[in-house]
C-alpha cells in the first residue's frame, strides 16, 4: 500500500510481513527509492523507472529487490559496502559456528544458482549529505548500531525521519552483528529524540508514528532492561552464553534456529559491554560472572 506522506513523497508499506520491509519513495524530478524489500509492493513503484536506489543498511528483507532496479544508481553508506557482498551478513547469520552447535543448512542440498547473488554497488551516502530530487530535498542521518552503516533519513518538508531498522518492533531492538556497538545504538536513538520529528516511519511496522519521542524512549530502554536481566542472572549463577541463551533474557520464544543464534550474538555483544563497563568478566573459559 502506497500512503503519501507528503507533496512527491510516499511510504510504501509491505503486505508481505517478515523477510520484507516498507520503502520509502520520492515521485519527483529524480525517482528515489529506499530499500527494496517491499515485495509485491514494488510493482506500484515501477523498479525499471528509479533512478536512485538507496539502501539502509545491508540486510536481506531491504536488500532483496535490488536486482529488479536494472537502471537506478545504487547507493548505501560506505561501511556497507563489503558486506553487502557477503551473503552470511546479508542473511545475518555471519559468526554461525561460533555460537552454534548445528548447522541451518544442508550445504550439499543448495542449488548455488538459487542463492542471492552478490548485490550491485554504484555510489555512497554520507552523514549530512542533502539528496536533492527536485523539489524534494533529504538528508542522510548515518544512525549505527542495527548496523555499523546504518543509515535514516529526514524530509524536513515532511517533517518526518525514515528509520530503517530502528524498528520500533515490539521485539527490537536488534544488535546481533559482530562488533555491533550498543552504545553507538543508544547514541543514534536518541540523535533522533533530540531532532523531534513530528512522524517517523519504519521498515517493519505498518504504521506512522506521530511525537514519536516516548515510543523512540522506551524503545531505547529495552536494551538496558535487557541488559540489567543478564546482569541479576550473572550475579546468582555464573554462565556460559548457552546458559544464558536457555533463560531467554531477550527473545521469550526461540521458534526458529536464527531466533536462537540472534539470542547468543546479542548476548555476546552485551557481555563486551559490560566487560568494557568493568561489571562482568570471564572467570573462566567461556564462563560469565559478574564483578
Ligand atoms: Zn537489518
Amino acid at each position: 500500500m502506497l500512503f503519501q506522506a507528503g507533496r512527491k513523497v510516499y511510504v510504501v508499506f509491505n503486505e508481505d510481513g517478515y523477510t520484507f520491509g516498507n520503502c520509502m519513495l520520492v515521485d519527483d524530478d529524480v525517482r528515489l527509492l529506499i530499500d527494496s524489500g517491499a515485495g509485491r509492493e514494488l510493482d506500484q513503484v515501477q523498479p525499471e523507472n528509479i533512478d536512485i536506489l538507496i539502501n539502509t543498511h545491508h540486510h536481506y528483507d531491504h536488500v532483496r529487490g535490488n536486482e529488479l532496479f536494472t537502471r537506478a544508481q545504487v547507493l548505501l553508506h560506505p561501511i556497507e559496502h563489503p558486506c553487502i557482498q557477503d551473503l552470511e551478513k546479508v542473511m545475518a547469520i555471519h559468526g554461525w559456528d561460533q555460537l552454534m552447535s548445528q548447522g541451518l543448512f544442508n550445504v550439499q542440498a543448495i542449488d548455488p544458482n538459487d542463492l542471492p547473488q552478490p548485490w550491485r554497488v554504484d555510489g555512497e551516502i554520507n552523514d549530512g549529505q542533502e539528496i536533492d530530487c527536485g523539489s524534494t530535498k533529504f538528508m542522510v542521518l548515518h544512525t549505527p548500531g542495527h548496523s555499523k552503516g546504518h543509515c535514516a533519513f529526514y524530509f524536513p518538508e515532511e517533517d518526518l525521519v525514515f528509520l530503517g531498522d530502528i524498528c520500533l518492533t515490539k521485539v527490537g531492538p536488534w544488535y546481533g552483528e559482530e562488533g555491533a556497538d550498543l552504545n553507538d545504538f543508544i547514541d543514534s536513538i536518541n540523535r533522533i529524540i533530540e531532532m523531534k520529528p513530528g512522524r517517523v516511519v519504519t521498515s517493519h511496522v505498518n504504521q506512522v508514528f506521530d511525537n514519536p519521542g516516548v515510543v523512540l524512549s522506551e524503545y531505547r530502554d529495552r536494551i538496558l532492561k535487557r541488559e540489567k536481566r543478564i546482569l541479576r542472572e550473572l550475579k546468582a549463577n555464573p554462565s556460559t552464553i548457552d546458559q544464558l541463551a536457555d533463560k531467554h533474557l531477550i527473545y521469550r520464544q526461540h521458534p526458529s534456529l536464527p531466533v536462537l543464534f540472534w539470542e547468543k550474538s546479542m548476548l555476546r555483544n552485551h557481555l563486551q559491554r559490560l566487560t568494557k563497563l568493568g561489571l562482568v568478566k570471564e572467570i573462566d573459559n567461556g564462563v560469565f560472572g559478574s564483578v
